[in-house]
């Protein structure tokens, strides 16, 4: 734990930041930081894409690159509010109370599920493990990733919103174009 600030692009490299969020939008409630953490340490290897129309192609959450067995840790404070399958893949959801009505719910998949429905946990406990796919066509990423999503109500949000700026900056995580077809269409979504 404990690691260096990992500063390389803005030292002078040629790449320029990648994960620039743009203005954060306003659905999401500030907390303190101390208040967030990210779900695993690791590189983001397919961001936030967030589909035109609802059952529009598009990507409702980020992955982050974790080897299976890696501790997944709660982002935000709440209560777990769901702990099951879904298309076989182990699901867990988190409400963050206090964040408004409806409140944020963060969700992770595929994931060994450590905690109960209805246990309160803090940011950064351990809430379970990155699961394997039961499948190789089941599996959400080329390699093994956990998929982080959040929403509020129906409404699917970037995940990123909810970590302050701080962590954002600290964290190893940075958008990493390795994997998906890229190519982003001309921003000509509504
Ligand atoms: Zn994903």
């Amino acid at each position: 734990m404990g690691g260096t600030p990992v500063r390389a692009a803005e030292a002078g490299g040629t790449a320029p930041p990648a994960t620039a969020p743009a203005t954060p939008p306003a659905a999401v409630t500030p907390t303190p930081p101390g208040d967030r953490a990210w779900p695993v340490r690791a590189l983001i290897v397919r961001g936030w894409d967030p589909p035109a129309t609802p059952y529009g192609p598009g990507h409702r959450g980020i992955d982050l690159a974790a080897p299976r067995g890696t501790d997944v840790r709660a982002a935000a404070p709440g209560r777990i509010s769901y702990v099951g399958r879904i298309a076989d893949r182990g699901v867990l959801t988190i409400d963050h109370t206090g964040t408004g009505d409806p409140p944020l719910r963060t969700t992770y998949e595929p994931v060994h599920a450590l905690v109960d429905k209805g246990d309160e946990v803090a940011a950064g406990d351990v809430i379970g493990t990155v699961e394997r796919p039961a499948s190789a066509a089941d599996a959400h990423c080329p390699r093994s990733c956990l998929h982080w999503g959040l929403r509020r109500g129906a409404t699917y949000l970037d995940p990123l919103t909810l970590l302050p700026p701080q962590l954002l900056s600290r964290g190893p995580s940075r958008l990493l174009p390795v994997w998906g077809s890229g190519k982003g269409s001309e921003s000509g979504t509504r």
